[in-house]
């Protein structure tokens, strides 16, 4: 199975490209969607997180209390790190067991931290959508009504363009239209059915 990391920075439109590409019959294993089940009540992550930082972040109901988590995160440095020595290799390890099952000539792996978590390895390829800062940020504030400074910030904790560009083998210009950027998933699907499993390369169609 030909894994496609799909990642980009925040707002570059990461989402609405793993759409199209399950329209056209491609499965997509998302990390955050995994992330998210994986903390679930009774799962072992969330177990694990509380062996780690105290049946604190529970909520009454015993679910994740995400804000509690982000404020323990924001007072200790090293919660962070924790957090993430716990989470990713679960999630990781989650995606890869999906991608196992499947039957298509290639899957999406939406990994939106790919680069930042050093991931690369869980992907033949990597597929980056490039997007201005200025069109990630108008896009961001009109989707989520967020603070321009926030969104800066955002940005800024996250790779650079050239980092994220550094690794791709493909790239997809996300500064046109909706109808552009579908045509320009149809092309790269065409190619990617016509790739062997474990095929690196930088030939961008
Ligand atoms: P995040 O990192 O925040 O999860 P994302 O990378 O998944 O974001 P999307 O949610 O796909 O980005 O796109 C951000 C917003 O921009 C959405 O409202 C989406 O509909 C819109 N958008 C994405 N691409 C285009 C485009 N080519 N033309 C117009 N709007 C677009």
């Amino acid at each position: 199975m030909l894994k496609i990391g799909l990642t980009g920075g925040i707002g570059s439109g990461k989402s609405t490209v793993a759409k199209l590409f399950q329209q056209l019959g491609i499965p997509v294993i998302d990390a955050d969607l995994i992330a998210h089940q994986l903390v679930r009540p009774g799962q072992p992550a969330l177990g694990a997180l509380v062996t780690e930082f105290g049946p604190a972040i529970l909520t009454s109901k015993g679910e994740l209390d995400r804000s509690r988590l982000r404020e323990l995160i924001f007072h200790d440095h090293t919660a962070k790190t924790r957090l993430e020595a716990i989470l990713h290799p679960a999630v990781f390890a989650e995606m890869h067991r999906r991608a196992t099952g499947l039957q298509t000539p290639y899957c999406i792996l939406a990994i939106p931290l790919l680069i930042e978590t050093n991931a690369q390895s869980m992907v033949d390829r990597i597929l980056v959508i490039d997007c201005p800062e200025r069109l990630q940020i108008e896009r961001v504030k009109r989707r989520d009504g967020l603070d321009e400074s926030l969104i800066k910030r955002i940005l800024a904790s996250q790779a650079s363009r050239q980092e994220r560009l550094a690794h791709a083998h493909d790239i997809i210009v996300n500064e046109g239209d909706l109808a552009m950027l579908e045509r320009r998933v149809k092309d790269l699907h065409l190619y990617y059915l016509k790739l062997k499993p474990n095929q690196h390369g930088n030939h961008d169609p």
